[in-house]
């Protein structure tokens, strides 16, 4: 592979020197326009393997990594950014967050609505910069009013926002959005009509509420899901269930959906459904003890703390026994008001639960990026991919708490955060 490279370059060389000059002077000046750097640091973190590459060195050319190696010749003229004693990873994700969700002025949550989209929009901005200055470079933000989780992801996507590359839902589907509906036939219709409103909006993912009635029962069936995951394929989309009860991660799991979020209360049934049909887990175990350490900041009434209560004594044994059984994992944090730019806390919750720090760090990056339809793009330090890189003092398969300590982050080939002196 390098020797296949090495004679590219010296055939490239080659060329442009046999060329007239003023094409090789055109040349010249296309080449100084693209972005070439070399980033230096003690480790790398290659997230399949499992190994650190020690003197590492990872050339980025525009928005792509195109080489990752020890002790890599670095092409003369290359601008180096050297990281020294760190450890370098994938851009981190969040495969579940609300970044719209922000303390208001008096620094509550639940108190007060914002008076526009604008506003949500400007706390949002504040989020993002938070988000991305520790190490997520990717989020999925499933639930959010008003589109500004369309309009900060497509700013950010401008450059006229700092913030992570979002994966946005838009408005999740609820029950009281088919509160019309009086037969199955007016259902599945509302569904659709739900979803194809979301695409044309264009969404990245769906977002369903999913849940159970007095009864036990799911307040979305089997064929509701089906319905919903059958549209959202249409347009290439994928659909995120969020679910506490095992009758309703049932429906959800065997609808066809390609993620339960927090999945709380798994039975062995749910459990081997989610094997079966290799539904991920995005299982927000940090999320509870948030609120609960914030109690001050939050109005919710009795009920919602006494089930918060019920969340953080299940999760971790929840946790337990689904990864036992083989369940696909994937790192959420569900950051709310307070938890941005915090979002690592959720890794080192995983850790708590019993996933190797490897595995967690997995779960947030190329199994995420896998959840998200983007390994092709993002979750790994890989030649091709695109240069989404954080590094972090320390070696985070020891010490996993090291991820809430980010020093550098780039994003798309794009510094982002640096306490390390280019040059
Ligand atoms: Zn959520």
């Amino acid at each position: 592979m390098r020797l296949t490279k090495l004679v590219s370059f010296l055939l490239i060389l080659s060329i442009t020197f046999s060329l007239p000059s003023c094409i090789s002077a055109q040349r010249n000046e296309r080449s100084e326009t693209t972005n070439h750097l070399a980033i230096r640091a003690a480790r790398v973190l290659d997230v399949t393997s499992g190994q650190l590459i020690t003197d590492a060195v990872i050339l980025v050319e525009g928005e792509r990594i195109t080489a990752v190696g020890s002790r890599l010749t670095i092409p003369q003229g290359t601008k180096i950014i050297d990281l020294g004693d760190s450890t370098i990873l994938p851009g981190l994700i969040d495969a579940h967050t609300h970044i719209t969700y922000h303390f208001d002025e008096t620094g509550h949550f639940g108190l007060s609505g914002d008076a526009t989209p604008e506003v949500t929009l400007k706390y949002a901005a504040e989020n993002a910069r938070n988000t991305i200055e520790a190490g997520f470079t990717t989020i999925r933000n499933l639930g959010a009013s008003e589109k500004v989780d369309l309009r900060l992801r497509d700013a950010i996507n401008r450059g006229e926002i700092v913030g992570p590359r979002i994966i946005a839902s838009g408005e999740p589907l609820m029950a009281y959005d088919l509160q019309g509906a009086s037969s199955q036939v007016e259902r599945t219709a509302q569904i659709r009509s739900f979803v194809r409103a979301r695409v044309s909006e264009g969404v990245n993912v769906i977002k369903i509420f999913e849940g159970v009635d007095d009864r036990g029962s799911p307040v979305f069936s089997r064929p509701d899901i089906q319905v919903a995951v059958e549209e959202a394929r249409r347009a290439g989309l994928k659909v995120a269930v969020h679910a506490h009860e095992a009758a309703a991660i049932k429906a959800a799991v065997e609808g066809g959906c390609d993620s339960i979020e927090h999945g709380t209360f798994l039975d062995d049934e749910a459990i081997k459904l989610m094997v079966k049909h290799h539904t991920a887990l995005v299982p927000t175990l940090y999320l509870p003890t948030h609120y609960l350490e914030h109690k001050s900041q939050f109005v919710f009434d009795n009920s919602t703390w006494e089930f918060f209560e019920r969340l953080r004594s299940h999760n971790l044994e929840n946790l337990q026994r689904a990864k036992r059984a083989g369940v696909w994992i994937i790192s959420g944090s569900d950051a709310v008001a307070g938890v941005h730019g915090h979002n690592a806390r959720e890794i080192e919750w995983l850790v708590k639960a019993g996933l190797s720090p490897l595995e967690a760090i997995r779960a947030a990056t190329i199994d995420a990026a896998k959840l998200l339809g983007m390994e092709d793009k993002i979750g790994e330090i890989k030649e091709g991919k695109l240069a989404d890189i954080i590094a972090v003092a320390g070696d985070p398969l020891r010490d996993i708490n090291s991820l809430e300590q980010v020093q550098f982050v780039m994003k798309n080939g794009q510094v982002v955060k640096a306490k390390a002196a280019a040059r």
